[in-house]
């Protein structure tokens, strides 16, 4: 008997799907009654269309999100009914990784290998958040005031907007649905307007799972006008936003209006530090996952890799070998090493990036074009491109390129590699590659990031906290402190 194994991925559908948008259960069209396009990155061409919901559907899902956390069914589930619902969509999320992933890859362009993993593990997001959803307490607390007993309660914040971006829409959802739901609180999920899909595909299964209506809402549409009235709109208690750092100020500006909560997710210019004494191939392979994975277009990309003058040569001569045999193509194809850019605004972006490193005097030590063979010819490619001879005060150092481009800075010493580290505006993560176990205890102390690997890079739990810091960020997410971003601490004293 013969066993064949899958490589190219498709969707199950032919033409272009239209979607409807989710709000109190109900499957509807925007008030308007207009759509935009998804177009696929590897094709250019529009596969899906959803609503293009504005303020007044923004208005009708917090109205929905408010009723369903003040009076509805949701407002009378506990803690153990929270992790029952938490865990059934983690079951039904693992039963329809695949379709999930499709509707990513189709929408941003990511590669099916690397998502039909990610999405087999946004369960455990659902099964560890189910797991904290029964364990949320406050303290009683030994006051010095005679006769008085004071104990504090977690209580939910109430309505959550999401504000979600395109580049890795289902993982960053789960890391705020998790933690929003275990602790009871309603959510309005806005997509990015570039990937509405998947996050569509997922509320399927939300309501499968048999949240009551108003629990979770999604509102695709524009960040001008829907993100604009959800970060603006008076009802919300929360806004958990990711994304660049220029929208994230305008957030924290709109919801302090209404003094909202946030926790912002933001950029980075994340460093990856090579020591003399670094295992090489571990090295480069980490430094290829950490810039080409998603062609570079992650928060954590490792896009500053800082190499010790002693072994610059060597350590740029393996990894322009490893570069040039990665194999562009049909990110649904499974053996695909490297897939496009998200759409055409940010290949037009990378590509001018990678003028710009020309002109600043880097050198181009591997790609920086658009691939012109036919099977690449109509997708968003860029080739995975190395700058050597890059200065830390470059532009293409400095500024967040979100692409497949890495900079490669030399280091004479540790002081340096730390000077050259902490200086950027970002603090979102950081690599130390060495076998001397003191050197990497003392940068993962003086590192400004709010993340640190050591030997190795891009690890995340949903265990682990995760945000930045600077103008990476503010507010982690993950792990117990996340449930506890999402409550609020409430004070009660009794006079025995
Ligand atoms: P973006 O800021 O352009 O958009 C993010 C989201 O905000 C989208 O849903 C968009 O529609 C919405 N939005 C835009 N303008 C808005 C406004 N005025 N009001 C409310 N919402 C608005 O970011 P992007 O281009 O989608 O994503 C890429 C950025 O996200 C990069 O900077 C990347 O580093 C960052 N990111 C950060 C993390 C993290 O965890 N730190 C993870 C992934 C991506």
């Amino acid at each position: 008997m013969t066993t064949t194994t899958k490589t190219l991925y498709e969707l199950p559908f032919t033409g272009v799907k239209e979607y409807k948008m989710f709000i109190n259960n109900q499957w509807v069209e925007s008030a308007s009654g207009e759509t935009f396009d998804s177009v696929n990155p590897f094709t250019g061409e529009v596969w899906a269309k959803a609503p293009k919901g504005e303020k007044e559907d923004i208005d009708l899902a917090v109205k929905a999100a408010k009723a369903a956390f003040e009076t509805g069914e949701w407002s009378k589930v506990n803690g153990a009914g929270r992790a029952a619902l938490l865990r059934k969509l983690g079951d039904l999320i693992g039963e329809n990784a695949e379709i999930l992933a499709i509707s990513e890859v189709v929408d941003n362009g990511k590669l099916i290998r690397e998502m039909l993993g990610q999405t087999k593990s946004l369960s455990g997001w659902c099964y560890y958040f189910a797991g904290l959803a029964d364990k949320i307490h406050g303290e009683s607390i030994p006051v010095d005031i005679p006769n008085m007993i004071n104990y504090t309660v977690r209580e939910p914040l109430g309505v959550v907007g999401a504000i979600i971006p395109w580049n890795s829409p289902l993982l960053l959802t789960l890391f705020k649905l998790g933690p929003a739901l275990a602790a009871g609180n309603t959510m309005v999920i806005k997509p990015s307007e570039v990937t509405p899909a998947s996050l569509l595909e997922l509320a399927k299964l939300i309501e499968e799972a048999g949240f009551p209506p108003g629990v979770v809402n999604i509102v695709t549409g524009f960040g001008h006008t829907a993100g604009d009235a959800l970060a603006k709109h008076p009802d919300v208690r929360k806004i958990a936003f990711t994304g660049s750092s220029a929208t994230g100020k305008l957030i924290v500006k709109n919801s302090a209006e209404h003094f909202a909560r946030v926790s912002l997710e933001l950029g980075g210019k994340s460093p990856n530090i090579i020591f003399e004494d670094a295992n090489l191939p571990n090295a480069v392979n980490g430094v290829l996952a950490g810039i080409f994975a998603a062609s570079g277009q992650t928060c954590m990309a490792g896009s500053r890799v800082l190499v010790q003058d002693s072994i610059y040569d060597e350590f740029v001569k393996r990894l322009v070998e490893r570069t040039s045999q990665i194999r562009l193509g049909n990110p649904l194809d499974m053996e695909t090493e490297m897939g496009t850019v998200a759409f055409e605004g940010q290949h037009q972006k990378v590509l001018k990036y990678i003028e710009i490193g020309k002109q600043e005097g880097a050198t181009v030590l591997y790609g920086g074009k658009r691939p012109t063979t036919p099977e690449l010819k109509n997708g968003f490619f860029v080739e995975p491109t190395i700058f050597g001879d890059v200065r830390n005060d470059m532009r293409i150092a400095q500024e967040e390129i979100f692409g497949p481009v890495v900079c490669i800075i030399r280091f004479k010493d540790e002081a340096d590699a730390l000077e050259i580290a902490n200086d950027t505006e970002f603090g979102l993560a950081a690599a130390v590659w060495t076998i001397d176990v003191q050197r990497a205890h003392r940068l993962a102390s003086k590192i400004n990031a709010g993340t640190v690997w050591i030997n190795n890079y891009r690890k995340v739990s949903y265990a682990s906290p995760f945000g930045g810091f600077k103008a990476s960020g503010i507010g982690r997410e993950n792990g117990m402190q996340a449930v506890h971003e999402y409550t609020q601490i409430k004070s009660i004293w009794i006079d025995m």
